[in-house]
């Protein structure tokens, strides 16, 4: 059995040593490989990773030509990972190694995806606490398929689940309701989740906010759907207000005052108006994206990986991979992809276009 641990980073080079060391220490039981995606690093964090690479063949690095982010980083691992398992976590030592065995026990007993779940947040603010609960709480009411709530990225996946989530290509990419619209069998694992080792957090708050949106609306056409329930109670508002300003004007001497009235309804409907606007730009503006079909990430360098059997769609692999991964052709849907050298090891699901 192959354990796969795959490990986004961006500017991580102060934990890389320690992360190592740690999970050699807990791994000390089972073959692993670990995969290194550094997401654009512009610390020194490309030359720890070569060093690294250079003195344990089971460290790969794969390095991307710019940050594509964290999500396209991690569906590199997942490109390149060739475990039984496979685990996805972050390097700042935030989801600790020591969880590991434990969560290839639960594999052992037939989980698909085993999904360690934060019991409390040591070293974040009250205001990213509280921020986090009311997304998972909204979330979990909108989107089409309910996702596990406290459930980052850190999870075990088996290599049928990774094989599934490989079959994936969206462009904007929220891993979390993947998972959860694969509906494979999941196991819970509750854990304290500690601070970062050392470091600081590549999600500042827009950044979080962003990726919030990102996964409310790729899997929820909800914000869509607002503005018809705000359309309808503030028209029927609406006319029960121009009711009374008739009955008054025609049957009572009253003046109806006018001006104030209107400029608040004014300003209400049109921030409504702009709001849902801006809604229904931003899914717009995605399908326009996701049309342009261009890949998720480009490698440019990758050390200790070899992956000549397989065809990657979506993805642009510019680096040397030992074996040589042959000539790049366009296949009938105009990607890139290289032709593989071997027969595939693995056949992609049925009806995927792979
Ligand atoms: N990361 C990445 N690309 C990015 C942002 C983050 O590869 O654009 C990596 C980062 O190095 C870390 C993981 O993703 O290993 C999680 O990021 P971070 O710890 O900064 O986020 P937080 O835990 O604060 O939400
Ligand atoms: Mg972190």
């Amino acid at each position: 059995m192959l354990l796969s641990v795959v490990i986004p980073v961006l500017n991580e080079a102060q934990v890389i040593p320690l992360l190592l060391e740690r999970l050699r220490d807990t791994l000390h039981e089972v073959a692993w490989e670990v995969i290194f995606v550094d997401d654009g690093s512009t610390d020194a964090t490309p030359s720890v990773l070569g060093r690294e690479a250079l003195r344990d063949e089971r460290v790969k690095v794969i390095r991307f030509s710019r940050n594509f982010g964290h999500q396209a980083a991690v569906t590199a691992g997942l490109d390149f990972a060739n475990g039984d398992a496979v685990v996805v976590m972050d390097a700042d030592l935030q989801d600790p190694p020591e969880l590991l065995p434990r969560m290839l026990n639960l594999f052992e007993r037939g989980y698909d995806i085993v999904s360690p779940q934060r019991n409390s947040r040591e070293g974040e603010t009250r205001f990213k606490r509280w921020t986090a609960k009311l997304f998972y709480r909204v979330l979990s009411r909108m989107a089409d398929q309910p996702m596990t709530p406290d459930v980052g990225d850190f999870r075990l996946f088996s290599r049928r689940a990774v094989l599934a989530i490989r079959s994936l290509r969206e462009q904007h990419r929220y891993m979390r309701g993947m998972v959860a619209w694969l509906g494979l069998k999941e196991a819970m694992l509750p854990f304290d989740r500690k601070a970062r080792a050392a470091g600081q957090t590549n999600y500042p708050l827009l950044k979080m906010m962003r990726f919030a949106w990102i996964g409310v609306t790729s899997f929820s056409a909800f914000p869509l759907r607002i503005s018809i329930a705000a359309g309808c109670i503030l028209s029927a508002a609406g006319f029960l207000y121009f009711l009374r300003v008739t009955y008054l004007a025609l049957w009572t001497k009253a003046l109806v005052p006018g001006w104030a009235s209107v400029v608040a309804l004014q300003c209400v409907f049109s921030g409504m108006i702009l709001l849902a606007l801006g809604a229904i730009g931003d899914y717009v503006a995605r399908n326009y994206e996701e049309a342009k079909e261009r890949p998720l990430y480009v490698v440019t360098e990758a050390r200790n990986v070899s992956v000549a059997e397989k065809s990657l769609p979506r993805a642009v692999i510019l680096a040397d991979l030992a074996p040589p991964l042959g000539p790049f052709v366009m296949d009938d849907t105009e990607r890139a992809v290289a032709i593989p050298a071997a027969a595939p090891s693995y056949q992609p699901l049925a009806g995927v276009r792979a």
